[in-house]
């Protein structure tokens, strides 16, 4: 781990790095305030600082209420170093958002063993936030394909409709859903099925745009949201995706096809999400009844 060291008095400075690469930190060393506080706004700013009360340009104490200002979910740990001692210093420091204090002069085992603190606090903190950074991937994310589920697609819904709303360059969707897939699961087995399912999703990402995006919504249904497109775009892209599936020849099976709806957002009708899905949605319908494997633009 990498520990900021900020100190203008190189004798302390000199100690205080070498206790702390002695037990195996990384240390980074500035001599003022306005320094500490340029590596601690970079983004791979480490996660722990001594910081001095007393520097040059900008004290300690700045440095502590600049960085407790920065918007991030990875605070770094900071120790203010004070030779003042007095209590009322003590609690202005960590009033301001430091996370404790040493007294200089400093004993190194007592530098050792509040470092130590910092870094168990650290390493949590990263823990922690790995942990919530899976569970929020988790609810967002189909576990299968890996794309985007059901709760992302009404988010990226509202946000693109209200996008649609101020600037008004085309916001399309397509709902796809593989042909006679209950079949394809009753013949080759539920485990072959899950692989079709990968290597749809795998042939539609490959045939939609960068801006594009693609969702689980169901069992063997997807949605493929498509801003800055219009009706015809829609349908010529729904019509690529068709076609690459029809003509993929898929491992096991041999071929799968698919069925696509689209709506477009209706600006002269005020639209809501809801309702474009509901077209798509009984534009799909109209793509099964008419013999499967085509796309059917909603009016
Ligand atoms: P249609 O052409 O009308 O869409 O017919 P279909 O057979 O594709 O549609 P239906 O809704 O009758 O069947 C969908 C099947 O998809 C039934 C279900 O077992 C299967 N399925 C749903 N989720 C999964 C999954 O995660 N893995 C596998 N292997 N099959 C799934
Ligand atoms: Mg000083
Ligand atoms: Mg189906």
């Amino acid at each position: 781990m990498r520990i900021l060291i900020a100190d203008d008095d190189l004798t302390s400075r000199t100690v205080l790095a070498a206790v702390l690469r002695k037990v195996g930190y990384e240390v980074t060393q500035t001599a003022d305030g306005a320094e500490a506080w340029e590596e601690l706004q970079k983004p791979d700013a480490p996660r722990m600082a001594v910081l001095d009360w007393m520097m040059p340009v900008m004290d300690g104490l700045e440095v502590v209420r600049r960085v407790r200002a920065l918007p991030t979910d990875q605070p770094p740990y900071i120790i203010m170093l004070t030779s003042k001692g007095e209590k009322a210093d003590i609690i202005a420091g960590l009033d301001n958002g430091a996370d404790d204090y040493l007294a200089k002069p400093f004993h190194p085992n007592e530098l050792r063993a509040r470092v130590g603190v910092g870094r168990r606090l650290v390493e949590m903190q990263s823990e922690l936030r790995q942990a919530r950074n899976a569970l929020a991937h988790q609810a967002t994310h189909d576990p299968l394909t890996g794309i985007l589920n059901r709760r992302a697609v009404e988010s990226a819904l509202a946000r693109e409709l209200a996008r649609e709303q101020r600037q008004h360059n085309g916001l399309a969707v397509g709902i796809c859903d593989i042909d006679h897939f209950k079949k394809v699961n009753d013949t080759f087995g539920h485990d072959v099925g899950d692989l079709v399912l990968i290597e749809v999703v795998q042939k539609t990402k490959g045939n939609i745009r960068q801006t594009d995006s693609l969702y689980r919504t169901g069992g063997e249904e997807f949605i493929i949201l498509t801003p800055n497109t219009d009706q015809e775009q829609a349908g010529i892209l729904a019509n690529k995706v068709r076609q690459a599936i029809e003509k993929h020849d898929f491992e096991t099976v041999g071929r799968v096809t698919v069925s696509l709806g689209c709506a477009q957002f209706d600006k002269k009708n005020e639209d809501s999400t809801e309702q474009m899905l509901k077209r798509a949605d009984q534009a799909l319908y109209r793509a099964k009844e008419g013999g499967r494997n085509q796309v059917i633009i909603a009016d």
